[in-house]
C-alpha cells in the first residue's frame, strides 16, 4: 500500500509503498477514508537528529476516520464489525492504569514505560490507505457524520475541547475568551467557544484571511496578532482583559501577549507547542492567573465533540489533497498557506 512518510531527519516527507498491515490479535484494521494535517507534524520534523524520539521511517497522521477493513482475534467481541466508519482516538495509552481508567489516556502513566506511542507520532500513521488500531475503545464511531469534516475533530477539536472544558465555569455571560492563532486548531476553538459559552470571544492571528475565517466562524472581534495586540484586547474588554486565553501558537510574543491580556483570576492555556515560555511569579500576570499546557484530551471528551458536531455546533474548514500531493498539502502549511484544515485522503 501507498503511504507518507517522514524517513530522514530534516528531509520532507515521501510517499512510498510499503508492506500491507495485518491486524494482530486484538487490533483493528482500518481503510483509512481521511487524515488530517496536523502544525505538529511539522514542530516533529523540525526536531534535531540527536534525541529524536520515534523510530524513522514514520507514517505520519495523527487525526483518522476510517471504515473497519479486517478484525484481529478477538477484536469483535465489543460488536464492531467489517464496514463501520469509525473515528481514532489518537492518544494511546495502557487502558488500565488510574488516568487510563478515566479514559483520560493522554495522561497515561505507563505509555512510556510500555513504549506505547500514538498512530503518527510514533506507530503507523492514518496517512495511508490502511493502519492499525491498537485497540477497539480507540475507535468512536462516526453515525453518519462526514469523514472529511470529523476527522480534524479528533486533534483539532478534541485538544481546543479540553482546553475550554477546564475553563468553563470562569466563561460565564459578561466573560471574555481570547484565541491566539486561527488556523485548524483555532478556529474550531472559537466554534467551540461560542457553542459552549456565553462568552465575547475575541480572536488574534497575522494575516487577514485568517482574520476573515475566524469572523466566519463566529469571533465577535478578529483582530491582528501584533505587539499592539494586548492593549487593543485590554481596550476591547474595558480594561478587565480576557476569563480566558488560548494560545494555539505558542511562541514567545504570543505567549506574551496571552500573559498580558489574562484578567485577574484567568486562566492562559498555552496549546501550540512554539517553545514560547510564560513566567509565573507574584507581579508577572494580573493576579491569580492560572497557566497550563494541556496535551490533547480524554477518550470521553471525543465522544463529546462528534456529539457536539452531530448537533450541527461545529463546521471544520478543510481542503482536501490525494496521498500523493500529501507532501504539498505540508508545505502549504507550514507556509501559513491553508485555511482551516488539510485533510488527505488516501483512498481517493
Ligand atoms: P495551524 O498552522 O493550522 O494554525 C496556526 C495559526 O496560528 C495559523 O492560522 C497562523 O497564521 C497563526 N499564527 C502564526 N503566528 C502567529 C502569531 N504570532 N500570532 C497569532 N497567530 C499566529 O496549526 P494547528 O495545527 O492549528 O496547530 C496549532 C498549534 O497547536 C501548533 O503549535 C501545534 O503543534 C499545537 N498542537 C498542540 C496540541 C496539544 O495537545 N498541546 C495538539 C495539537 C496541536
Ligand atoms: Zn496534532
Ligand atoms: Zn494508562
Amino acid at each position: 500500500m501507498k503511504a507518507l512518510q517522514y524517513r530522514t531527519v530534516g528531509a520532507a516527507p515521501e510517499v512510498v509503498t510499503v508492506p500491507d498491515p495485518e491486524p494482530g490479535p486484538g487490533q483493528v484494521l482500518l481503510k483509512v477514508t481521511a487524515a488530517g494535517v496536523c502544525h505538529s507534524d511539522i514542530a516533529v520534523m523540525s526536531w534535531p537528529a540527536e534525541g529524536f524520539p520515534y523510530e524513522l521511517p514514520l507514517t505520519l497522521g495523527h487525526e483518522g476516520v476510517g471504515t473497519v477493513a479486517g478484525l484481529g482475534a478477538g477484536a469483535d467481541a465489543t460488536g464492531l464489525k467489517e464496514g463501520d466508519s469509525v473515528a481514532v482516538y489518537g492518544p494511546w495509552g495502557c487502558g488500565t492504569c488510574a488516568n487510563c481508567a478515566q479514559g483520560k489516556e493522554n495522561y497515561c502513566l505507563r505509555a512510556d514505560e510500555l513504549g506505547i506511542r500514538p498512530p503518527g507520532l510514533g506507530a503507523p500513521g492514518s496517512m495511508a490507505e490502511y493502519m492499525i488500531v491498537d485497540d477497539p475503545r480507540h475507535l468512536v464511531p462516526i453515525d453518519g457524520l462526514d469523514p472529511v469534516a470529523t476527522v480534524p475533530l479528533t486533534d483539532a477539536g478534541l485538544t481546543p475541547y479540553h482546553a475550554i472544558k477546564r475553563s468553563l465555569p470562569k466563561l460565564v455571560p459578561g466573560s471574555t475568551a481570547v484565541v491566539i492563532g486561527t488556523g485548524g486548531l483555532g478556529h474550531v476553538a472559537i466554534q467551540l467557544l461560542r457553542a459552549m459559552t456565553a462568552a465575547r470571544v475575541i480572536a488574534l492571528d497575522v494575516t487577514e484571511d485568517k482574520l476573515a475565517l475566524a469572523r466566519t466562524v463566529g469571533a465577535h472581534e478578529a483582530i491582528l496578532s501584533d505587539k499592539d495586540a494586548a492593549a487593543k484586547v485590554r481596550e476591547l474588554t474595558g480594561g478587565r482583559g480576557a476569563e480566558a486565553v488560548f494560545d494555539f501558537v505558542g511562541v514567545q510574543p504570543t505567549v506574551e501577549t496571552a500573559g498580558a491580556v489574562a484578567a485577574i483570576e484567568g486562566d492562559v492555556t498555552l496549546v501550540g507547542i512554539g517553545g514560547g515560555l510564560l513566567p509565573v511569579g507574584f507581579g508577572a500576570t494580573n493576579f491569580e492567573v492560572s497557566v497550563t499546557a494541556p496535551y490533547w484530551g480524554s477518550r470521553g471528551e471525543l465522544i463529546e465533540v462528534l456529539d457536539l458536531a452531530r448537533a450541527g455546533a461545529v463546521s471544520v474548514h478543510t481542503e482536501t489533497y490525494s496521498l500523493d500531493d500529501a507532501p504539498l498539502a505540508y508545505e502549504r502549511l507550514h507556509d501559513g498557506k491553508i485555511n482551516g484544515r488539510a485533510v488527505i485522503l488516501p483512498n481517493g
